[in-house]
């Protein structure tokens, strides 16, 4: 009895779980294609960055729960808290024919009405973004919010930053680059030039960690190329090479880094923010697919680079929240998963294109039936009906497309737009979700296709990997789709919740911990308890 009431006594009197306290500087990182199968696998193994930030709050099950798991509407949902379908970033590409150029192929992140551009030489804008950034809504509530946002990628960070960046600094083509117009900065002058020195004298080669010396097995995946070699096989150190190399996520740190010592992140009036994406992840994962040792090189360095980053933060000496997820999943090459016991992991044939489309609804010669891409590619995602065919013509044909389509064992479901716009969003977590509701997370009445085209699992669109690219991602499948979201801050109690939860949940988790207000009906997402214990980090409802 006496024992009893000495432990009750205990459990009143025990302090309560670290209070997370309240930031000065928000620190938002994007791992571009880190997948949540890539972080199990790994996350024992980690001894940096990573390993830190598995002490915090850790949902391992993160969705970004649209179909359309590319980068520019991965990203977009991560600092909104809203699916593609609200933010209007469907996709990395999409076709408007109303667009003021000869192209109709429109890039997520430029401005097509800039004369003389093209979907791939453009100029870099937000302005096809249509709800506004954590960072945008900080500005609003408190103009002494400074926002900073970095990355390997233009579309990552213009999607992380939104409209009101102070600071905006992306990779392109050899140096990091900034929103034309934008002033000069010190700090990337101070970088590029660095960068600018390495790349004259060349880079070392990366060396094989212990940790990835038994994944060496070549794997051929054409008569001209094999995966699965150390990166120290890689050839001569261009700029486009940096993008495969570990060396450019630590230039996009140590850019974020400067920056954050420039602008005195974290020690002004109001908190500010600071969103960094690493890229290098997801081009490693492009060309050497997920299982090699070369993705086992980089989430090696990557958890170093982590490591120097958030090691400066704390010198910064005011409280910081970190939140680590990605823009989507990935998946390994087919060669490799065939030989791993996985035989129904394949490449897109050529007789399910879109050149087989166009020829089976009589339309060989001139084709009516477009992608984003070239008309030898396959099918997949957001398919477009030439707008000059109307009336009961068109009926017919989107009719015999569909009908075609769904015939073809390559491809799961095909939905048209307008069904996709008439479909609810799930009452259900994103692991319960239709084909129907994930497609249709990521639908937009001006930008999708007429028909929405899914895959079947385990069907990649690559169809000769001996070009670049081996691997990909942009399914409607879990392996795309789940990404880990860790959020760690200084004294945090930490858990894990297995539990799955959205990627558009972290803009409002975020906001709650500063105090910002978020209206209710302007956001997909909800605020999530970062607090192990009674108390909680969301405003009560
Ligand atoms: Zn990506």
């Amino acid at each position: 009895m006496k024992a009893l009431s000495a432990l009750a006594a205990l459990a009143l009197s025990a302090p309560a779980a670290a209070a997370v306290q309240s930031p000065k500087l928000i620190v938002a990182v994007a791992v571009d294609q880190f997948s949540t199968d890539l972080f199990n696998e790994y996350r024992a193994h980690f001894t940096g960055g990573l390993k830190r930030l598995q002490q915090g709050v850790v949902f391992a099950n993160g969705y970004q729960s649209h179909a359309a798991t590319e980068t520019c509407p991965g990203h977009a949902t991560i600092l909104t808290g809203g699916r593609p379908a609200r933010t209007g970033i469907i996709a990395n590409n999409w076709i408007d024919y109303s667009a003021p150029r000869e192209d109709k192929v429109v890039y997520c992140a430029e401005d097509e009405s800039v004369r003389g551009s093209t979907h791939d030489k453009y100029t870099q804008s937000v302005v096809h973004l249509k709800i506004p950034t954590l960072g945008d809504r900080m500005k609003a509530a408190n103009k002494a919010s400074r926002v900073v946002a970095v990355a390997g990628k233009d579309r990552a960070a213009i999607m992380m930053g939104g409209k009101s960046t102070d600071q905006l600094w992306f990779w392109n083509a050899g140096k990091f680059d900034t929103l034309t117009g934008r002033p000069k900065n010190a700090s990337a002058d101070r970088i590029n030039n660095a960068i600018a020195a390495t790349l004259a004298t060349g880079l070392p080669a990366p060396a094989l960690p212990d940790l990835c010396r038994g994944r060496v097995a070549p794997v051929p995946v054409s008569t001209a190329k094999s995966i699965g070699n150390p990166l120290s096989t890689l050839a001569p150190n261009t700029p486009k090479d940096m993008r495969i190399r570990p060396e450019l996520d630590r230039a996009t740190a140590d850019l974020a880094i400067a920056l954050t010592d420039e602008l005195k992140l974290g020690r002004g009036k109001a908190a500010d923010l600071l969103a960094v994406s690493f890229s290098v992840t997801d081009y490693v994962g492009h060309a050497f697919g997920t299982e090699g040792p070369e993705m086992c090189t980089q989430l090696v360095a990557l958890d170093e680079t982590l490591d120097v980053f958030l090691t400066h933060l704390d010198g910064i000496g005011v409280p910081y929240a970190v939140v680590l997820t990605a823009d989507h999943g990935g998946h390994d090459a087919a060669e490799r998963n065939q030989m791993r016991g996985i035989p129904d992991d394949q490449r897109f044939a050529e007789d399910s294109g879109l050149k087989a489309l166009n020829a089976a609804i009589g339309h060989a010669d001139k084709p009516v039936f477009r992608t984003d891409g070239d008309f030898s590619g396959p099918v997949t995602g957001d398919l477009y009906l030439d707008p000059t065919i109307t009336g009961e013509a068109r009926t017919t044909l989107l009719a015999q497309a569909r009908a075609w389509l769904t015939r073809r064992p390559s491809f799961a479901a095909v939905f048209t737009r307008d069904e996709l716009l008439a479909t609810p969003p799930s009452k259900l977590p994103p692991d319960a979700w239709t084909l129907a509701e994930r497609a249709a997370a990521s639908v937009d009445r001006q930008r999708s296709g007429d028909l929405i085209v899914l895959l079947r699992p385990r069907l990649s669109p690559i169809m000769n990997p001996g070009g670049g690219s081996v691997a990909t991602h942009g399914s409607p499948w879990d392996y795309d789709r789940r990404v880990p979201i860790l959020f760690w801050s200084q004294g945090m109690t930490g858990f894990e919740q297995p539990n799955s939860i959205e990627t558009i949940d972290i803009m409002p988790t975020l906001a709650a911990l500063i105090g910002l207000p978020v209206p209710a009906g302007e956001i997909d997402g909800q605020c999530r308890d970062l607090d192990a214990g009674q108390a909680s980090t969301c405003p009560t409802q």
